[in-house]
């Protein structure tokens, strides 16, 4: 992709103003530095959150959706998660309502960076979760609500359910765990896993309790790598491994340098990537995208959230939204951009300036605000 690229763009609530303008000035710079004039990205601001709601009356205006549609990518700050109403979180209804099907959130480790662990330089995983099933799926029925009772009067006199400890005061939920949905997110691991020269998918499950779905995913995870990869399994290319998920958290503390990529259902992937996140840095570092990979649309998106408590303080660390930019230019194949970028954060972290969160546990550390930071990036992309 040449030329100059129109990226649908949205603010976020909370500390997303913040990080959003860090965002752009960083990789605007990286990209002039590394391309001149003959690149080039045009911002387009397109409405979703508060502001939103304070525009148009809804957090979520259709215009949002088809924008992204139409440019077939976009990066957004985080948003909150509107208090009543029908929507359960923003978030999850635009990554189910586009069908975004895989989250993708890489996890390594930053030259500069204090972890809590004593090899971070281990974790180099790419997590592949799922994005539009699971319990996610939001299918729940409050307890002692007249659809709880329903629901448990079926099970009970038409399915034979007789294991429900508290009938009276149980609340419902349920997880559809599908042959489609596992296949085509494994699928995308696999194939990630092959173009990137990374030498493992691991399918991380519950499976030994909950045989159908989770063991429903690890078995048509199986299959399908079989089916659709099995020259590059046979030549050694590619191995397939399963992981169930308790021993992962384990393993991926003792031992991270045997995982690469990661294909998982979604409330695992949630846990996983936070705690993997954690080891590296913590989540202002961690970026993701939410991607549909038949259509191609992928938004970009800073794992998150407002930080209500930190919002307008210049204090924010914009790293997360920043590397989820980086995502979005390797993702347009703007590849000696996104290195810029990775490498001045770098320059930033050795010296130790960095803000607070991180600078804190430094032992040089310097912290220092969200804009400061973000000037002493744009000046080593420049100078670099
Ligand atoms: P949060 O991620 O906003 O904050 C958790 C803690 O981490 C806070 O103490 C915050 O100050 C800190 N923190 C978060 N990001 C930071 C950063 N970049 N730099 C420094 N410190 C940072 O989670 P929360 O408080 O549970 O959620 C607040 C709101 O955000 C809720 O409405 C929630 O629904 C929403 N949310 C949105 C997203 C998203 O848009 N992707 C993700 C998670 C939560």
């Amino acid at each position: 992709m040449n030329g100059k690229v129109i990226i649908p763009l949205v603010e976020g609530d909370g500390v997303g103003p913040e990080v959003t303008s860090a965002m752009c000035k960083v990789l605007d710079a990286a990209v002039r530095r590394a391309y001149g004039d003959s690149r080039g990205i045009e911002w387009k601001e397109v409405l979703a959150g508060g502001k939103a709601y304070e525009q148009c009356g809804t957090y979520l205006p259709d215009a949002t959706i088809d924008a992204f549609r139409q440019y077939g990518i976009g990066i957004k700050g985080p948003l909150m998660t509107p208090v009543g109403g029908g929507i359960r979180s923003l978030n999850v209804a635009l990554r189910q309502g586009l069908d975004l099907y895989v989250c993708q959130r890489p996890v390594r480790w930053f030259r500069g960076v204090v972890s809590p662990v004593k090899h971070p330089e281990n974790v180099d995983m790419v997590i592949f979760r799922e994005n539009t099933e699971d319990i996610y799926a939001g299918i729940e029925w409050e307890a002692e609500s007249p659809e709880a009772r329903k629901l448990y009067e079926f099970l009970r006199d038409g399915m034979g359910v007789n294991k429900v400890r508290f009938p009276d005061t149980s609340a419902f939920g349920i997880k559809p765990v599908s042959r489609e949905g596992t296949e085509r997110l494994v699928r995308a691991a696999c194939r990630y896993a092959l173009e990137q020269g990374r030498p493992s998918v691991t399918l991380v499950h519950k499976g030994n309790i909950m045989k159908y779905t989770e063991g429903g995913f690890k078995k048509w995870g199986y299959e399908l790598a079989e089916r659709e990869f099995g020259d590059a399994i046979a030549s050694g290319k590619l191995v397939i491994k399963d992981c169930i998920a308790d021993a992962f958290l384990q393993n991926a503390l003792l031992k991270p340098q045997e995982y690469s990529v990661i294909a998982t259902l979604n409330l695992n992937g949630d846990y996983i990537s936070d705690m993997l996140a954690a080891q590296v840095g913590g989540i202002g570092i961690a970026p993701g995208a939410n991607i549909n990979y038949d259509s191609g649309l992928a938004i970009f998106e800073a794992t998150h959230g407002t930080a209500p408590d930190i919002a307008g303080r210049n204090v924010v660390n914009p790293c997360s939204n920043i590397l989820s930019g980086v995502m979005m230019l390797e993702h347009i194949g703007w590849n000696e951009a996104a290195s810029l970028v990775v490498e001045s954060l770098e320059d930033a972290f050795s010296a130790g300036v960095a803000t607070a969160d991180l600078a804190r546990l430094m032992p040089e550390g310097k912290p220092v605000g969200t804009v400061e930071f973000t000037e002493y990036i744009v000046n080593t992309i420049d100078r670099i």
